[in-house]
């Protein structure tokens, strides 16, 4: 199996930048990408579109997917807002796969982070990335980097370790492969939630 990394943005095209400290989404995804491909690795093969802060035009991340014969494509990115929305989502193309892909994903977020606004999957076929590739394709949008809540949270390391370790997770339910590490207990995430309320 055939997993193309594309994270988003990167060199000049900084995309989202957090209100609060100033932290970059090109960065962000960057960092969650090169989790992600460490987690994935030892199940299946993987092509990074970047794995430094370089600029990647759309059309180029397409054409490595679809060169390299990509059975998925998964795009990172961080979301943006004029309003204080916050939340995650994942957009398809609309296809089958990319829609059963999307819902895996989402649903390992969500189980994740069970306390943040599930904004859910979305179809919007005139995403570049998404409209370009010829396999099942997503984007997912973690958070919002415009808002301030969430603009700290991802800022910290294991946020975005967990990120990565979802959108994981949603991968190998898709292709229907078992991962290597037992999942983290009920009781885990229990301490985990307490953890994120201050409890
Ligand atoms: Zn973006």
């Amino acid at each position: 199996m055939k997993v193309t990394i594309d994270c988003g943005h990167g060199g000049e095209d900084s995309g989202a930048t957090g209100k609060l400290n100033g932290y970059f989404e090109s960065h962000g995804v960057l960092d969650i990408g090169l989790r992600l491909r460490a987690l994935l690795e030892t199940h299946v093969e993987v092509q990074m579109v970047r794995e430094d802060d370089t600029f990647v035009s759309l059309p180029e991340r397409a054409r490595m997917a679809n060169e390299w014969g990509a059975d998925i494509f998964v795009s990172i990115h961080l979301n943006s807002a004029t309003t204080d929305a916050s939340g995650w989502e994942v957009y398809t193309s609309g296809s089958v796969g990319s829609r059963d892909l999307a819902n895996k994903v989402g649903y390992r977020h969500a189980e994740a982070f069970p306390w943040q606004i599930n904004r859910g999957v979305k179809t919007n076929g005139s995403l570049y990335v998404l409209r370009h590739t010829s396999m099942p394709a997503i984007l997912t949008e973690g958070c919002f980097l415009s808002n301030d809540k969430e603009n700290q949270w991802v800022s910290l390391d294991e946020t975005r370790q967990e990120m990565a370790q979802a959108i994981c997770l949603g991968i190998l339910d898709y292709f229907n492969i078992k991962p290597n590490k037992p999942e983290l207990t009920l009781e885990g995430r229990v301490v985990r939630i307490e953890d994120h309320l201050g409890l």
